[in-house]
C-alpha cells in the first residue's frame, strides 16, 4: 500500500542490487572473502571465529521465509509439505499477526529482532528520517547495508555473541553488521540465484565441520508475494507459487533429514495479501503538503503549524482511511514512537492504494497492483501471516491461536539455547510448543 514501486519490493530490490552491483558501487565488506563452501554461489565469510563448545553442544534451527505467503494459502492450495510440517510439529491454523505495518523489511526484521517496527527502525520499506536528512529504502544497497538504520539484536548477532555460528541466505538486515556482528555467512541480495542451489547450499553449510557449522540458517524465498502483487491473491499464479514453494520446503525437509542432526525447521511468511480496491488514493488532492517529504503514503511535516493543517485537511476527506496526530495512533498498532513514522499518520481502512503524490510529470502513472499488502491485520484478516515449526525441540500436533510475531524472538533464542535481550516479545506465548515448556536449561 505503501508506495506503487515499494509494493513491489522484491523486484526493486533484486533490480537495485544487481544494477549497484554491476556498478560496482557495493564492496564486500572489508574482512568478507569470496570463499564460502560452496565456490559457485558468492557466499561472503566473516571469520566469527569457531562455535564455542556450548555452542557445539545445541541443536540446530533452520528459518525459513517465504514472501507474502498468506495464512489461509497452505489449506486453501493443499500445500502437503508445509501442512506435513505442522502435523508433525506446531502451526498456526487461523495465522500469525505481523506488526503493523504489515510490509515485508519491517516484518522480516521483527522477525528476527523481537521488536516492533518502530523500535528496531525499519517502520516501512522506505522511510524519511529527519535527523539524518536521508532516506532509507531496500532498494538502496548503501542504505541497506549500512547498521546505523537498524536497532536491536538481530538473532544471528545474537547468536555469534554468544559464540555460536550463523549463516543467511538472504535476510533483509543480513547485510549489515548490527549490534557488533554479522552472520558468519551471508549473501547479497540476488533473487536470481536459483531456488534448489539455495537448498543446496543450507544443506552444505550443515555439512561443514562442527567448528564451523552454522546453527542458526535462514533462507528466503520471494514467492508467492511476488504473484499475490502482480495478479492478485487469488489467482491462479499464486496458486502455483504457493505450490512452489511448498516442494521447496519439501526438498528442504528432505534433505535436513537426512543430514542425521537435530534440526528445528520453522516456516514462516512475514504477512498476507489482498486484492486491492479501486485506483490510487492521493494525499495531495486534498491536503496542501507544500514543504512535507514524503514516502509512500507516509507525510513527514517540518513546523507544528503545517502538521496541524494537513491533519485538519485529511481529517474528513475520505472514508478510506483515517489520520492521526502520531501520538494518537490507536496504541494496539505500536506506531506512534519513531518520527520515521511521519506526522500526521494516514492509516487505510481497507485494502486501499495510497500515495502522496502521483509520480512526477513525464513519468508514467501506472495503476495500483492487482494485490497488496500493509494494511493493519487486525482490521484486515487478508495480512495475517503464516507459522509451521517441527523438530526434536517442538511438541508434535498442536495447534497456536494467532500470536504477535514479536514473540517468535524469544522462543527461537530458547530453541538454540541462548539469551536474548527483552524484547518487545515474551517466551510465555509460544512456551506450550516447545518439549522443555521453555524452561531455563542448566548451561
Ligand atoms: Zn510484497
Amino acid at each position: 500500500m505503501r508506495i506503487r514501486g515499494l509494493g513491489r519490493w522484491a523486484l526493486t530490490w533484486l533490480l537495485f542490487s544487481f544494477t549497484l552491483s554491476l556498478a560496482g558501487q557495493q564492496k564486500p565488506v572489508q574482512d568478507a572473502v569470496h570463499e564460502g563452501p560452496n565456490p559457485a554461489l558468492p557466499v561472503l565469510h566473516i571469520d566469527n571465529g569457531p562455535n564455542s563448545a556450548q555452542a557445539r553442544a545445541e541443536h540446530y534451527v533452520v528459518l525459513v521465509s517465504l514472501d507474502g505467503f498468506r495464512w489461509d494459502y497452505a489449506k486453501r492450495d493443499e500445500a502437503k509439505h508445509l501442512l506435513a510440517l505442522g502435523k508433525h510439529g506446531v502451526w498456526a491454523p487461523e495465522g500469525m499477526l505481523p506488526s503493523y505495518p504489515s510490509l515485508t523489511f519491517p516484518n522480516h526484521f521483527t522477525i528476527v529482532t523481537g521488536l516492533y517496527p518502530e523500535h528496531h527502525g525499519l517502520v516501512a520499506n522506505g522511510f524519511w528520517d529527519e535527523t539524518r536528512q536521508e532516506r532509507y529504502g531496500i532498494g538502496d544497497a548503501k542504505a541497506v547495508t549500512d547498521g546505523s538504520w537498524y536497532s536491536g539484536t538481530p538473532l544471528w548477532s545474537l547468536a555469534e555473541s554468544q559464540g555460536m555460528r550463523t549463516a543467511c541466505f538472504f535476510w533483509p538486515g543480513s547485510e549489515a553488521k548490527i549490534a557488533g556482528f554479522q552472520p558468519t555467512y551471508y549473501l547479497k541480495f540476488d533473487d536470481k540465484i536459483d531456488d534448489t542451489a539455495r537448498i543446496q547450499q543450507v544443506l552444505e553449510w550443515l555439512r561443514l565441520p562442527e567448528a564451523d557449522r552454522p546453527h542458526f540458517i535462514t533462507l528466503y524465498y520471494s514467492e508467492p508475494d511476488h504473484e499475490g502483487h502482480e495478479f492478485g491473491p487469488d489467482a491462479a499464479e499464486t496458486r502455483a507459487a504457493v505450490l512452489k514453494v511448498d516442494g521447496l520446503v519439501g526438498k528442504l525437509k528432505a534433505g535436513l533429514d537426512a543430514t542425521g542432526l537435530s534440526i528445528d525447521l520453522v516456516v514462516v511468511s512475514d504477512h498476507g495479501m489482498a486484492k486491492v480496491e479501486g485506483g490510487w488514493i492521493t494525499l495531495d488532492q486534498f491536503a496542501d503538503l507544500t514543504g512535507f517529504e514524503s514516502v509512500g503514503s507516509l507525510l513527514y511535516g517540518k513546523t507544528e503549524e503545517d502538521r496541524a493543517r494537513v491533519y485538519n485537511q485529511l481529517k474528513k476527506a475520505s472514508s478510506q482511511f483515517v489520520v492521526y496526530r502520531r501520538r494518537d495512533v490507536p496504541p494496539e498498532l505500536n506506531y506512534s514512537q519513531n518520527p520515521r513514522e511521519g506526522d500526521p499518520v494516514v492509516i487505510a481502512t481497507g485494502p486501499y492504494a495510497i500515495r502522496a503524490h502521483a509520480p512526477p510529470a513525464g513519468r508514467t502513472d501506472q495503476p495500483p497492483t492487482a494485490g497488496a499488502h500493509g494494511y493493519d491485520p487486525r482490521t484486515l484478516g487478508q495480512m495475517k501471516a503464516s507459522f509451521f515449526a517441527a523438530g526434536p525441540d517442538i511438541v508434535e500436533g498442536k495447534t497456536v491461536q494467532p500470536f504477535e510475531n514479536v514473540n517468535l524472538y524469544p522462543w527461537l533464542a530458547h530453541l538454540l539455547g541462548l539469551t536474548p535481550p527483552k524484547t518487545d516479545g515474551s517466551l510465555n506465548v509460544l512456551a506450550g510448543t516447545l518439549r522443555d515448556g521453555g524452561a531455563d536449561r542448566e548451561k
